[in-house]
């Protein structure tokens, strides 16, 4: 049997990757520094109550059911997603609210209430959306962006679908109403990127959501990423927790394996690292190994937004009022955004999301309590924020602006809270300058510029995850493991996939 592949992470990213090459016969291991799976989608529990800590709107379901299927198993048996109505509700500063939904009757009626004079202008931003759809993600999010002709290639249908502009340049040429503007141009702070900076690539995202829906696993995300790690399990992946990798062994320009904190060594056929890519670069591939990644050049990489995360849970529930996903806008949109992501300070407004789990699945908080968290785009820690000083100064502001304006009572009514600031993603989850995201999603950071999926510093070496292409979100991650099936080659001898149990079959 030949070496196996070492996958470096069990995030998303990294569980997908280990699923697709095992369906591919390689043998597989996954080494995780942290104590759980998920990286990002790890789950806190405190007092009863279980919070998923990232990800929460799983869209593009196919993408996880194509996984299990390549294994021969059926994700439903894992795992349930049940879809969410609305997708979100929007609440604007002035009291006003737009449910955020997958149908376009829906959609119309709002924007007729709203304004009617951006009925015909979302038609043709959505049909817009529909077209970078058809390139941007059908054609190109799966494939690898290794050479600059894979750049050159693409770069006259950029042109033709103004790819150039923002994604809030080019939805402002739809449409004229600010809200609506809003409503359609929040979604890239979801993968990090300033709706004023990111390319319009990304306003597939709308076309996508339409498409396939959002949905919520029961149990809530953590059970997705329990999901993989079982069946990974029942194919013979171990993943190994509590085992930080310090060192991508490289000999004569191939890495030939990984060292973890300890100094065990973990023999690899391939490296697939779904750790951060500049992390990666600076922290486990020593510097006389790299040529194009250089200390100097993976410090000019631009990272996205640092994220304030507060999770709480509560007497009762305001499941009438409040839906399973919320986007509160605050009074200022760009220049709020301006003081994230360019001046770097913390402003004294802010918009956030909110995320209820129990209106969908009580199971998530003990009987009569319900869970919640809030997330506020913060800057990076480059911007010096002292977070142990202003941390909890911090949350009691959010908590005392969701009181005021939708969740009466909130504040008596807390019976455990804490928060996460861009230290955690710094320190627990090794991410540069403790950004949520990666390396903000800008056009001069995206398809080829982005990190390649194949090092050209190391051969054997290879990048999965929010870093690489395509880029941050679920389906983004999950859909650069799928890269992988082009240029990793495969084994010399398949090892074969021991098939499910019967009554697995039987159903
Ligand atoms: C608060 C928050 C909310 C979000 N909400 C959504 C959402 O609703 N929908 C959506 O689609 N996306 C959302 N995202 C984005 C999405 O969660 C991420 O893009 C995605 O989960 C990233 O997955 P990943 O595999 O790239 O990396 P990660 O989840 O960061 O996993 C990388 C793993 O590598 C491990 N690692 C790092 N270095 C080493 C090392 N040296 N040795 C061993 N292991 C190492 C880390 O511990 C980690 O477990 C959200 C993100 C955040 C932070």
């Amino acid at each position: 049997m030949s070496d196996p592949i070492v996958v470096v992470g069990a995030g998303f990213g990294g569980l997908s990757a280990a699923i697709r090459l095992r369906a591919r016969g390689w043998p597989v291991v996954v080494v995780e520094a942290g104590s759980q799976a998920g990286g990002r989608a790890r789950v806190f529990e405190s007092e009863g109550h279980v919070f998923d800590a990232g990800p929460t709107v799983i869209t593009a379901p196919y993408l996880l059911h194509e996984l299990f299927q390549l294994l021969d198993r059926n994700l439903r048996d894992y795992c349930e997603l049940v879809p969410v109505d609305p997708f979100y509700r929007v609440r604007f500063d002035d009291g006003t609210s737009f449910d955020y939904v997958g149908e376009e009757d829906r959609l119309l009626s709002q924007i007729a209430d709203m304004s009617p004079g951006d009925v015909d202008g979302y038609r043709k931003m959505a049909a817009h959306s529909e077209r970078i759809f058809d390139i941007g993600y059908k054609q190109l999010a799966h494939v690898p962006f290794d050479t600059v002709m894979d750049m050159l290639r693409v770069a006259p249908d950029m042109i033709r679908l103004q790819n150039y502009k923002s994604v809030y340049g080019l939805v402002s040429d739809y449409l004229k109403d600010e809200r609506l503007r809003q409503v359609f141009t929040f979604q890239p702070l979801l993968i990090g990127g300033n709706p004023f900076a990111t390319s319009s690539i990304y306003l597939l995202i709308h076309w996508l959501e339409r498409k396939w829906g959002v949905w919520f696993a029961k149990g809530g995300t953590g059970s997705l990423i329990k999901a993989m790690v079982n069946v990974l399990a029942e194919v013979d992946v171990p993943v190994r927790l509590n085992s930080p990798v310090e060192e991508i062994v490289v000999d004569n320009g191939k890495a030939t394996g990984v060292r973890l904190q300890g100094g065990e060594f973990i023999r690899a056929a391939h490296v697939i690292s779904n750790a951060d890519p500049s992390a990666t670069y600076k922290h486990l591939v020593a510097p006389e190994h790299r040529k194009k990644h250089t200390d100097r050049r993976v410090g000019n990489v631009r990272q996205s937004m640092g994220l304030f995360v507060g999770y709480f849970g509560c007497e009762g529930d305001y499941d009438d009022t409040v839906m399973h996903h919320e986007i509160v806008l605050g009074p200022r949109y760009k220049g709020l955004l301006t003081d994230i992501f360019d001046n770097r300070v913390l402003a004294d407004d802010f918009s956030l999301y909110l995320h209820q789990p129990t209106r969908t699945d009580k199971s998530l908080a003990p009987d009569g309590k319900s869970t919640f968290y809030v997330l506020s785009p913060v800057p990076n820690e480059k911007s010096g924020i002292d977070w142990e000083a202003q941390g909890d100064e911090y949350f009691d502001r959010i908590l005392s602006h969701l009181e005021t304006r939708m969740m009466p009572g909130l504040k008596d009514r807390i019976t455990t809270k804490f928060h996460m600031t861009p230290r955690y993603f710094r320190d627990e989850l090794r991410t540069p300058d403790g950004a949520g995201f990666g390396p903000e999603p800008t056009l001069l950071q995206s398809a080829w510029f982005r990190y390649h999926n194949r090092s050209e510093d190391v051969d054997g070496l290879y990048f999965v995850g929010a870093g690489t292409h395509p880029g941050a979100g679920v389906p983004g991650v999950i859909t650069s493991a799928k890269v992988l099936d082009t240029i990793v080659p495969a084994p010399d001898v398949a090892v074969p996939v021991p098939q499910p149990a019967m009554e697995w079959v039987a159903k």
